[in-house]
């Protein structure tokens, strides 16, 4: 059934999906890969359209796979597919031009973070709503993380205390996004990074285990043994 998102909902959620998906191996453009039988793109965009805030979601999606995404997501949720780029914030940029005038809040998320709960889209568009410019979900490192050179010699260790791995959904007041990719000038990994180069404050909520991102073979097991237990 096709998930009617909230006419009244705040939010515009920016999903890119055109990466080719190189660390997963030979295949299908990442988001389109199977999990558990459906392409990683329709797990992430019915768990966003279960979100309540969101009105718009918009996908960015491989170029010459735009018509086969439109179909492939009309059952699940009404979203506009726009083709992507050649760099992850070339097709972040296309989703954005796409959004309609109303919602005030724009969250960005790799569809590769296909078990993403809802509620982490809600405290992420939460904090925004607060008041905060930027908000990115994190998680605390747990691994020992040394610093490497050229040749794999140590340099040191870095105080894991004070380091977050970062997830999406990252979330921004509208404008905030709108004027960051609007001075864009290096393609960054992430869009509160091109935020902090603007120096905006950008502030941490608690990230999610389920919104782990699928990039290797790995990935793709775990996330099917998640969903095979309920997530
Ligand atoms: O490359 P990476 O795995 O970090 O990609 C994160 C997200 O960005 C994925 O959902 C991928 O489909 C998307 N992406 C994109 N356009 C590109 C490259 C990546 O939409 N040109």
């Amino acid at each position: 059934m096709t998930a009617q998102l909230n006419p009244r909902g705040d939010v515009a959620v920016l999903v890119p999906a055109a990466g080719a998906g190189v660390r997963l191996g030979p295949g299908a453009p990442k988001a389109l890969r199977l999990l558990a039988g459906q392409p990683l793109l329709v797990h992430a965009v019915r768990r966003i359209a279960a979100a309540p805030s969101v009105h718009t979601i918009v996908v960015a999606a491989p170029a010459t796979e735009v018509e086969a995404v439109r179909a492939m997501l009309a059952p699940v949720a009404s979203v506009t597919v726009v083709p992507g780029g050649a760099e992850r914030q070339a097709s972040v940029a296309a989703a954005l031009a796409a959004v309609p005038a109303g919602p005030e809040i724009v969250l960005v998320h790799d569809a590769a973070r296909a078990l993403t709960p809802p509620q982490l889209v809600e405290s992420v568009a939460a904090a925004v709503r607060d008041g905060h410019d930027a908000v990115i979900p994190v998680l605390p490192v747990v691994d020992t993380i040394k610093e490497v050179d050229a040749t794999e010699r140590v340099l040191g260790t870095v105080d894991r205390s004070a380091l977050r791995a970062v997830q999406t959904p990252q979330g921004f007041r509208r404008p905030v996004l709108v004027a960051a990719h609007r001075s864009a000038a290096d393609a960054l990994t992430d869009d509160a990074g091109l935020v902090e180069k603007q120096g905006i404050a950008v502030t941490c909520v608690p990230g999610s285990e389920l919104a782990l991102k699928v990039t290797r073979p790995f990935d793709l097991a775990l996330a099917e043994h998640l969903l095979a237990t309920g997530a």
